[in-house]
């Protein structure tokens, strides 16, 4: 019998739909196991499957997700929250089947050689705040620009429709393994160049930046925010790792970028 774990959001739809499930859940015999889950589902939006994702990162081998929706559609989120009876339906018919999507691995190098690697399910972006930011852009070891901007961001093909796509990004199929690299607010003059379009890797480079100035940055990785003064290097490849969701049901990826960004769900 697969054992479940459940996480919300604060807001009161998603508490009252989550008591709901689990007491589904225990009267269909199903464990809940805070501790050892085969599957974690998160109640709420994108953003609270994007919490639950950090916080079972380390065990993302051997764990599935299930995302529960308590407003719109997202991208993360499969089910809606009218929709329970169907999903434990689901649940105890479980077969193991899953979806899997790439994940954003990134080393963080500063200047006294120490090192820090984060793990992102939608993207990680770089940022200065109080001047411009200067850094070489490396694919491998090929040196493509020096860019000055405000930032950079790195998106998975699942996060090109969440940070990624309001900075001039593509949105990608996640099928695709690969990373977007997408330029902040670049400066171009005559003076400096930058490509001025986001580019997308093949799964066998990686980006390497290399800092050209000791000032604070501000990294993020999904909804994390951290600020260093000395980072030197920073390495982003497509990981080994990647992301598993419960495949009880399949969406059109287009269909839900539809219904997103174009038409309102009662238009279709
Ligand atoms: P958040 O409040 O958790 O999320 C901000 C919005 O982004 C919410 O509407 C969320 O959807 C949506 N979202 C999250 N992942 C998405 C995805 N893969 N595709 C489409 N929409 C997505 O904000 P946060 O905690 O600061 O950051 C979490 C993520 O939100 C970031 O990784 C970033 O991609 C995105 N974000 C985008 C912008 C922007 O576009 N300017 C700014 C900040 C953050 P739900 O309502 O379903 O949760």
């Amino acid at each position: 019998m697969i054992k479940v774990s459940l996480i919300a959001n604060d807001y009161e739809k998603s508490k009252n739909v989550t008591k709901y499930l689990q007491n589904e859940i225990i009267r269909n015999k199903i464990v809940i196991d805070d501790e050892n889950p085969d599957i974690v589902i998160s109640i709420g939006g994108d953003g609270t499957l994007l919490r639950a994702f950090h916080k079972w990162k380390d065990r993302v081998d051997d764990i599935r997700f299930i995302g529960v929706h308590t407003g719109h559609l997202g991208f993360y989120t499969d089910w809606r929250d009218y929709e329970i009876l169907e999903l434990v339906e689901s649940l105890r018919h479980d077969d193991n089947s899953c979806i899997s999507y790439p994940l954003l691995e990134m080393k963080v190098v500063f200047e006294d050689k120490s090192e820090k690697t984060y793990l992102a399910l939608n993207e990680s972006t770089i940022r200065q705040v109080n001047k411009t930011m200067v850094t070489d852009v490396m694919i491998c070891d090929k040196k493509l620009e020096c860019f000055r901007g405000d930032g950079l961001s790195i998106a998975t093909p699942t996060g090109s429709t969440g940070y990624n796509k309001s900075v001039g990004g593509a949105v990608m199929n996640p099928t695709i393994n690969t990373l977007q690299m997408t330029e902040i607010a670049s400066l171009n003059s005559r003076v400096y160049r930058t490509l001025g379009a986001p580019i997308i890797i093949s799964e066998d480079d990686f980006i390497h930046l290399k800092i050209n100035d000791d000032s604070s940055h501000i990294l993020t990785v999904d909804q994390n925010v951290y600020t260093f003064d000395d980072i030197s290097d920073i390495y982003y490849k497509i990981s080994k790792k990647r992301i598993k969701f419960a495949k009880y049901r399949h969406m059109n990826f287009w269909d839900r970028v539809k219904e997103a960004f174009i038409e309102d769900e009662t238009n279709l």
